[in-house]
């Protein structure tokens, strides 16, 4: 037997284990990051992924891999799900290997369940030919967005502000003993 998501899922909703992970009932999270397994300067093989220091050319050796996992807020544990290696024409910098590994974990996922997906990534993944993917499989996404990588998104957010169209929630929360305040602003788009 072919060891699959399928199997991995129906086991454990067979449990009850699964039911716990869904998320405001109709939805399961599955956050996507990658990982290197193997890093070394000496040890190589014909199928590793190299970087060059541009200034002492010394070649860094890895392999990495997509761990797409089922997670949810209010629970510690996780469900790692089958992972997708990176492969060496996946691209030449490190936001070209993770994205289209996770794009090709997107189209070997057969969802079990009649739950639909948010997809969680980092600001990696929050580019357009991610997002494409992530529709055209009819999954949601919260991506990370960076100021620095997404300049236009943060001109037109201030220019919403302005026109105080804009939800605003301020939360604290003690963190590791710290006081820490968060700031969320809101916005719906109809479309
Ligand atoms: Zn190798």
């Amino acid at each position: 037997m072919q060891w699959s998501h399928e199997i991995i899922l129906d086991k454990l909703r067979d449990i009850g284990i699964l039911d716990k992970f869904y998320f405001k009932d109709d939805y399961m999270l599955v956050a996507l990051d990658g990982t290197h397994y193997h890093s070394s300067k000496n040890i190589s093989c014909k199928c590793c992924q190299s970087k060059t220091n541009s200034d002492t050319g010394e070649v860094h050796y890895y392999h990495s891999v997509i761990t797409p996992t089922i997670v949810h807020p209010d629970i510690k544990k996780v469900i790692p799900l089958m992972q997708e290696f990176i492969s060496n024409d996946d691209g030449k910098d490190k936001q070209d290997c993770e994205v289209n590994a996770s794009k090709r974990w997107l189209d070997s996922f057969n969802n079990p369940t009649n739950k639909k997906l948010i997809i969680l990534g980092d600001d990696l993944y929050s580019r357009e030919p991610m997002i494409k993917k992530v529709l055209d499989k009819s999954h949601s996404y919260i991506f990370v967005a960076k100021p620095t990588s997404h300049k236009y998104l943060y001109e037109q957010i201030e220019m919403i502000k302005n026109l105080n169209t804009i939800d605003t929630k301020i939360i604290s929360k003690m963190i590791n003993g710290k006081k820490q305040i968060f700031t969320y602003n809101y916005l719906n788009f109809r479309t």
